[in-house]
């Protein structure tokens, strides 16, 4: 085992945030540890990835990789309405007319291993099962982790950076009381895996489909293609619709909503379900700050929005991005001040308010992007842009205008609600309050095992 113990940055967590921002900076000089508590592979959710990853996927050296990977390939997404009318689908290809317009469903079990073993390849130095318990502060300045060896020896390991990327546990905008819930978005999501359901040929078969719910239900059905002909099937819905008062049979209510929704009914009806019926509570959420003195949070660590457009994995990635440039510069300058540290979070915020806009636009009631764009199809470009996840693209927002016509757009999350969680002052993540998982002792967050099982 490496016994080093001072490094020039410390990733907690190996995640998609984790492991692309430890990749981005080892490629680039610095020495990196990553501490990962889970053993890989684990489950984990999360398999449609918007194309704009491609170009951090470059800068991690990892694209011939994915291309020689059995993921399914991802050329477009379509929505249907509740009634089961289809949309034209939405392919990335009509506002991009380069490789990067076609991306992968990924099953996050091999992603993310992939993502950590091509890091370890570029020179970081990962523990897995290794859980990191505290950071350690001089003062206000973070200066190492504590963390917990498969010995179950506690070592203590210091760095310049440490990079908060712990997903929805969110260990350090937990301890700063950091964390901001968006007022309306809180979902309860089933989910689940069938084999031989229903494919559409060619460039279609690896859609991502959308199937809104009956009105009422405030939902929608996720269908992505994964290879091996499985396919994730999940409904995100109103909490009190989904789950309140209808008993601890998740397999029942699961089948009880697929025959409600007559596009994803028929695509299931000759299929086997192969796996467990998993559940989570979600909720968006962000933190107030990006980063303090000599750390910086990214991924769900920093913020987790709804997720109907795919853009989690989209959106660890450019903070990925945009915490290595940023390290660069603080080590060019000596200087790990939060102003240093955070100076990308405007633009970041700026992208994730876009996509969060329209993401209300979406549950907005009797919204379709179809009757939208029988008024307005110029704005195809810009819906399919966002899409694609370039959400920092200048010119985005003016297609928020037009859609304020047929949807409610929210101002942006610090306007509207300056609501913050209770400060903890221990950061030991065994005691953390989960924001996701403090909703609820039946249903838990992901990234600690949110796998409930049906009682079948
Ligand atoms: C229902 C649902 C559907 C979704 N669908 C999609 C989708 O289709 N496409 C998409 O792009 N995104 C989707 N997402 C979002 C996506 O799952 C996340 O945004 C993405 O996984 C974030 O990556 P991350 O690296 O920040 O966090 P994670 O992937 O959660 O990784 C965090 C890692 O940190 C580790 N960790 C935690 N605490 C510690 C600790 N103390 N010490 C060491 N390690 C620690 C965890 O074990 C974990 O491996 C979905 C989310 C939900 C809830």
């Amino acid at each position: 085992m490496d016994n080093t113990s001072t490094y020039d940055v410390i990733v907690m967590g190996g995640g998609p945030a984790g492991s692309a921002v430890a990749t981005i900076l080892a490629r680039e000089g610095r020495s990196v540890v990553l501490f990962e508590k889970e053993k890989f592979p684990r489950h984990h959710i999360g398999e449609s990835l918007m194309t704009d990853t491609y170009w951090t996927f470059e800068r991690m050296g990892i694209l011939e990789k994915l291309r020689q990977s059995p993921f399914v390939r991802k050329y477009s997404v379509q929505f249907a309405n509740p009634g089961g009318k289809e949309s034209r689908p939405f392919y990335f290809f009509e506002a991009n007319h380069h490789e990067s317009a076609v991306t992968w469903q990924v099953t996050r079990e091999l992603f993310d291993q992939l993502l950590i073993d091509h890091a370890e390849e570029q020179g970081v130095a990962v523990h897995q099962g290794v859980p990191v318990k505290q950071v350690l502060f001089d003062g206000r300045r973070a200066v190492g982790v504590e963390a917990k060896m498969a010995d179950g020896s506690l070592r203590t390991f210091n760095a310049r950076v440490i990079i908060d990327a712990t997903g929805q546990s969110a260990m350090l905008s937990n301890k700063f009381g950091w964390r901001i819930r968006d007022p309306k978005l809180k979902k309860a999501v089933l989910y689940s895996y069938f084999k031989g359901a229903h494919r559409e040929p060619d460039l279609n078969g690896g859609a991502t489909l959308v199937l809104r719910t009956p009105p009422g239900s405030g939902g929608w059905f996720w269908y992505i293609p994964l290879e091996n002909d499985v396919t994730s099937v999940g409904i995100v819905a109103d909490p009190d619709y989904l789950v309140k008062g209808r008993g601890q049979d998740l397999a029942k209510i699961f089948q009880e909503e697929i025959d409600k929704c007559e596009s994803c009914r028929r695509r299931v009806e000759h299929a086997t379900r192969v796996d467990k019926i998993y559940s989570i509570l979600d909720y968006s959420y962000r933190s107030k700050q990006c980063a303090g003195e000599g750390f910086i949070l990214i991924g769900d660590a920093y913020g987790f929005l709804d997720p109907i457009y795919s853009s989690g994995v989209l959106l660890a990635m450019k903070m990925a991005e945009l915490a290595a440039d940023s390290i660069h510069d603080a080590f060019k300058h000596d200087d790990f001040s939060p102003e240093r540290l955070g100076q990308f979070q405007t633009k970041l915020d700026k992208g994730i308010e876009s996509m969060r806009k329209l993401v209300y636009a979406f549950y907005s009631d009797g919204f379709s992007f179809s009757k939208f764009l029988q008024k307005y199809p110029e704005q195809r470009v810009n819906i399919i842009n966002l899409l694609i996840g370039n959400v920092f693209k200048d010119g985005i927002d003016e297609i928020y205008g037009p859609l304020s016509e047929f949807a409610y757009i929210p101002p942006s999350l610090y306007e509207e609600i300056p609501q913050l969680d209770a400060v903890s002052s221990n950061v030991d993540d065994s005691s953390q309050p989960n924001g996701n998982r403090a909703l609820s002792a039946k249903y838990t967050c992901y990234d600690d095992a949110l796998v409930q099982e049906s009682h079948e």
